[in-house]
């Protein structure tokens, strides 16, 4: 096990995601010695550290003279490729074998995927719950007579808010991971995001609480609140798994037998349980599939030609417009955002904005905790961005602030309004969302799901859309944010 800076800098990596992988190692490498078996593992602070993992792996074969390498697949590409070419400059045969934590290997997605015009979530979700048997009735088909109740989950809080919120378990951090956060405050002092709020659980006993808390507080509501969004209320009702899972703390068929659980024995509606395990059975191992396919060219697409910079403010959470505000001090914070506010706060503003693709996927493979490759790639040039052209998802999650403005109480706090397009109090969101539209027309007239969106820009009449393109240009001259009303 090696603790190299290059997987903390080839992204400039925030704190708390540097920090939470250490500290998972270091948890993991402990347990191992504590079972009595043998570990080779350099700290990061080691004198000889190549702080790199091909480097790391070259010096163990030159001490270890090794028969053999054989390694379980890895999350990322990049790691692939380094690791089995220094392998093959040491001249060692490596295997590289099946990873057993997801439910579904990278050939049956392979499988699934030859001969089909158009890959969508729902035949690989609907594979994979029968494959695995999960929610079924006793006829075989899905629990309660469908297969997707995402409909009966789109609930906002409306304005009385959320109420009281069942406040999720903390890990407060033990003696390594002290260490670690003493660590990464010294070796990565300027990277973004803070550490003095990490409670992220770092062994599997912990990872199990995690899942525990969720099942028996969150899991019912979850459903139904899974698209809604509140000022200062990271968590909601999601469970904070994420990171649990991509690390290996957590294995999926616990997830996704704990909710089924609380399904059967009355505890949850089926709508919640369904919706919870669609995410881990469905969503999870769908993205893993799609990123593994279409590796190494899917980091390049550029479906829609996008070249603008990133924002400064995505590092700082420095703007004036209330939702992507609250959405990335908590990320910076936390290391964390929920997807919603992933996808239709700082995704879509990215989208709308057209920033260059690369650069938002470096941000998000930067900033979150769970954040590894395999899962943030697709989510964001696929499904945030639609700059694959359509692999991912069948249309571009495009909307003005009006959405936000229903799913939240941001645009309650906002000096912007989300009803206006142009103008000093326009909502950026709603301006960029109609400049959207008109640059990308003649694409999106094609796609039949868009119709509605095309029709409505149709009625705007030549003076609107100059004014709307006339605001953009502004936004797009002033760094990513509408110039303030006295400039
Ligand atoms: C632009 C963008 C980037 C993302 N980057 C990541 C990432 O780097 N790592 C990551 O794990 N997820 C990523 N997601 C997916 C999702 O937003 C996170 O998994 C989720 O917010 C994590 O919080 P949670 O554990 O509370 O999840 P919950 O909302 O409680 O969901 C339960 C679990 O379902 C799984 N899940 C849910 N949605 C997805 C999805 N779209 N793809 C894959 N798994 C999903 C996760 O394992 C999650 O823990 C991204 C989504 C978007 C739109
Ligand atoms: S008005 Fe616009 S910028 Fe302000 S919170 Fe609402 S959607 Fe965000």
């Amino acid at each position: 096990m090696a603790e190299v800076a290059e997987e903390s800098t080839h992204v400039w990596s925030s704190k708390p995601r540097i920090a939470l992988f250490l500290s998972a190692m270091r948890h993991f490498r402990d347990a191992q010695h504590a079972l009595g078996r043998q570990v080779r593992y350099r700290a990061l602070d080691e004198p000889g550290n190549t702080n790199t993992l091909a480097g790391e792996l070259s010096q163990t074969i030159s001490a270890e003279r090794p028969a053999k390498l054989v390694m379980t697949e890895p999350g990322d590409w990049r790691v692939q490729q380094a690791l089995t070419e220094a392998a093959r400059d040491a001249k060692v045969p490596l295997e590289i074998r099946t990873d057993r934590h997801f439910l579904s290997t990278i050939d049956q997605f392979r499988a699934h995927a030859k001969g089909r015009k158009q890959l969508r979530l729902e035949f690989w979700y609907r594979e994979l719950r029968r494959e695995h048997q999960v929610l079924l009735d006793a006829s075989g088909g899905p629990e309660g007579g469908e297969w997707n109740y995402d409909a009966e989950n789109r609930g906002a809080f409306g304005k009385p808010g959320p109420g009281p919120l069942p406040a999720p378990i903390r890990f407060t951090p033990d003696p390594i991971t002290r260490e670690v956060i003493a660590l990464v405050e010294a070796r990565f002092a300027s990277h973004p995001g803070r550490l003095d709020a990490f409670d992220w659980p770092v062994t599997p006993a912990d990872a199990s609480a995690a899942l525990d808390d969720f099942i028996t507080h969150r899991l019912a509501v979850f459903g139904q609140y899974q698209d809604a969004m509140w000022t200062r209320e990271p968590w909601l009702y999601h469970s904070r798994i994420a990171a649990a899972l991509n690390l290996k703390l957590l294995d999926p068929r616990l997830a996704i037998a704990a909710a089924e659980q609380a399904y059967r024995t009355g505890c949850v509606p089926l709508a919640s349980a369904e919706g919870f395990i669609r995410q881990i059975l469905g969503w999870r191992e769908y993205v893993r599939g799609l990123y593994w396919l279409h590796m190494p060219s899917y980091a390049e697409r550029n479906a829609l030609d996008a070249h603008e910079p990133l924002p400064g403010f995505y590092w700082s959470g420095d703007t004036e417009m209330a939702c992507l505000r609250d959405a990335i001090d908590q990320t910076l914070t936390y290391g964390y955002a929920h997807h919603i506010q992933r996808l239709m706060v700082t995704g879509l503003y990215a989208l709308l904005l057209g920033v260059e693709p690369k650069a938002v996927h470096e941000w998000y493979l930067a900033v979150y905790v769970d954040a590894v490759e395999w899962v943030e790639l697709p989510n964001t040039i696929g499904m945030a961005l639609y700059a694959d052209g359509g692999i991912m998802a069948s249309k571009p999650y495009v909307a003005t602030g009006k959405y936000i403005d229903r799913m939240s109480n941001y645009c309650k706090g906002c000096r912007f309004d989300p009803a206006q397009s142009v103008g000093d109090e326009a909502c950026p969101f709603t301006t960029l969302y109609w400049d959207f539209l008109e640059r990308h027309e003649p694409m999106l007239a094609k796609n039949q799901r868009m119709s509605l969106q095309v029709k409505n820009l149709a009625r705007l009449t030549a003076e609107q859309r100059k004014a709307i393109s006339a605001r953009a240009a502004a936004i797009r001259a002033h760094g990513g944010a509408p110039p303030s009303a006295s400039a």
